[in-house]
C-alpha cells in the first residue's frame, strides 16, 4: 500500500460536467481545447470513427471502459485524446513525479504506435510521453523516465523492469489502459499486468481494450475495473 493520502486530496480523477450517456457525433462535441483541435486536424480526422463516438464521451466523463472492436477501428484516439484532457485536468500538474497516464500494450510495435500517436496529440499541450518496451538500451531508458513525463507507454515486462530500477513510481498515476488486452494475455503478461495494476491507486481511471473477450480477460476486467461501460462495435468475438 503506498500512502497517497497527501497527493489524492489535491487530485481531480473525474472530469467533471460530460455528459456519458449521449454518443457524440464531431471532436466539437468533446469539448477538446483549441491546441488539442488543431492537432487533430492536422491529423486529418475529420470526424470520430464509430467506436470514438461511442467511447470518447464515456471515458471523458471518468467512468471505466471496456473497448471491444475490431483493429483499425480507432481505438488509439479514444484512450489517448481524453488522457490529455485528463492530464491537463490536474491540478498539481509538474510538481509530483511519474506519470500520469499508463499504457500497456502487447509488443513493442504496438507500444510505438501508440507512443506515436500520443505524441502528435501531446505535444498541443507540452505533455512528454515516454516509450517503454524492450529493444532500446535500459540504461536510456532509465535516464528518460528519471528525466521525467507525464505519459508513458509500455510492454508490461520492461515496465515492471523499470520500477524495480526504481526509474518511475505509479503514485501519480491515475489513467490506466489497457490494449489489447487480449494478446498481453496470450503472450503470458498476466502476472505483470496484474503487479503494475497492484500499484496504480484502486480511484484510477482504468481502460480495457480487447479484440476479444475471452473468459480469463472478462475476469481481470471484473476485477481491476469498476462499474465499466461496455461499448461494443461492428462485429466481434
Ligand atoms: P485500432 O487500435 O482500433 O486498431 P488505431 O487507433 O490504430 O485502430 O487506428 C487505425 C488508423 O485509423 C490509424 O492510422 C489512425 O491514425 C486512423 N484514425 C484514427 N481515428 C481516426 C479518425 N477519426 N479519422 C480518420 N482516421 C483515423
Ligand atoms: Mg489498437
Amino acid at each position: 500500500e503506498q500512502d497517497v493520502s497527501e497527493y489524492k486530496k489535491s487530485l481531480a480523477i473525474r472530469v467533471s460536467g460530460f455528459d456519458a450517456s449521449r454518443p457524440i457525433k464531431t471532436f466539437e462535441d468533446c469539448g477538446f481545447s483549441a491546441e488539442l483541435m488543431k492537432a487533430i486536424a492536422k491529423q486529418a480526422y475529420e470526424k470520430p470513427t464509430p467506436i470514438q463516438c461511442q467511447a470518447l464521451p464515456i471515458v471523458l466523463s471518468g467512468r471505466d471502459a471496456i473497448g471491444i472492436a475490431k483493429t483499425g477501428s480507432g481505438k488509439t484516439a479514444s484512450f489517448v485524446l481524453p488522457m490529455i484532457v485528463h492530464i491537463m485536468d490536474q491540478p498539481e500538474l509538474g510538481k509530483e513525479e511519474g506519470p500520469i497516464g499508463v499504457v500497456c500494450a502487447p509488443t513493442r510495435e504496438l507500444a510505438h504506435q501508440i507512443y506515436l500517436e500520443a505524441k502528435k496529440f501531446a505535444k498541443a499541450h507540452g505533455i512528454r510521453v515516454s516509450a517503454v518496451y524492450g529493444g532500446i538500451s535500459k540504461l536510456d531508458q532509465f535516464k528518460e523516465l528519471k528525466a521525467g513525463c507525464e505519459i508513458v507507454v509500455a510492454t508490461p515486462g520492461r515496465l515492471i523492469d523499470m520500477i524495480k530500477m526504481k526509474a518511475l513510481t505509479m503514485l501519480r498515476a491515475t489513467y490506466l489502459v489497457l490494449d489489447e488486452a487480449d494478446r498481453m494475455f496470450d503472450l503470458g503478461f498476466e502476472p505483470q499486468i496484474r503487479s503494475i495494476v497492484g500499484q496504480i491507486r484502486p480511484d484510477r481511471q482504468t481502460l480495457l481494450f480487447s479484440a476479444t473477450m475471452p473468459r480469463k480477460v472478462e475476469k481481470l476486467a471484473r476485477e481491476i475495473l469498476t462499474d465499466p461501460v461496455r461499448i461494443t462495435v461492428g462485429e466481434v468475438g
